[in-house]
């Protein structure tokens, strides 16, 4: 009597098991198409000329896809001399790969490889300014949260745009909820959502969306 029960109950461990494994596997074989999906709309996407930022918002939402395939947020950035036009550094999220790093989100990427290479001198009382930046404008594919923000203000960074809007965690729709300092830091800078096609608008917001989901749901909790 007891053998019969002890099998039925590995034989129910057993289906419980196969019947995860499958619906994980099934899981994971739906988030890979999805990812492949959003990465062939990339690819075949051109550049819309009545869009002033569609070729740099097209080249944050190309980092923003490494991401994703890498295992962290679908969020990518990228730094431009407004008056060359030329590429200056990109950057990207990597806060879950190859290890956590709770502050890698790809505007900090971004502004650690820019100023890791220029290794700028000065401090706050010297006449050498090292938060002079020129004409950098940094283009990000998801609106800056807050820690972000604040970065790019203290970075001296005076132009910012976004290709999709965060109304719910970014922080750039609302500066005037930023503490005294941090407004006053960052009065006169240049910080809006980028001018690109709703297209590109709609794969910078898919690429976020595919990677904050989970979180999304349990902050509505
Ligand atoms: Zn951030």
């Amino acid at each position: 009597m007891f053998r019969v029960f002890f099998r039925t109950i590995l034989c129910i461990c057993f289906l419980i098991c196969c019947f995860t494994a499958a619906v994980c596997q099934a899981a994971e074989s739906d988030l890979q198409q999805s990812i492949a999906a959003i990465e062939a709309r990339i690819e075949s996407y051109v550049p819309d000329t009545n869009y002033r930022d569609d070729v740099f918002g097209l080249i944050v939402v190309k980092q923003a896809i490494v991401s994703l395939k890498a295992g962290s947020g679908g969020i990518g950035a990228c730094l431009v001399d407004a008056k060359t036009g030329k590429l200056v550094e990109t950057g990207r999220n990597r806060q879950y790969s190859p290890y956590f790093r709770s502050d890698m989100h790809a505007e900090m990427d971004l502004l650690n490889r820019y100023e890791d290479r220029l290794k700028k001198k000065g401090g706050s009382n010297s006449t050498n300014d090292p938060r002079k930046c020129g004409d950098l404008i940094l283009f990000t594919s998801t609106e800056p949260c807050p820690m972000c923000l604040t970065r790019i203000i203290n970075a001296g960074i005076q132009h910012m745009y976004y290709i999709n809007p965060d109304l719910e965690g970014g922080m750039a729709h609302r500066m005037e909820h930023l503490p005294k300092f941090w407004r006053e830091f960052a009065a006169g800078r240049d910080f809006r959502q980028a001018e690109c096609s709703p297209v590109l608008r709609k794969i910078a917001e898919d690429l976020f969306r595919h990677s904050v989901r989970s979180f999304a749901k349990k902050r509505k909790k």
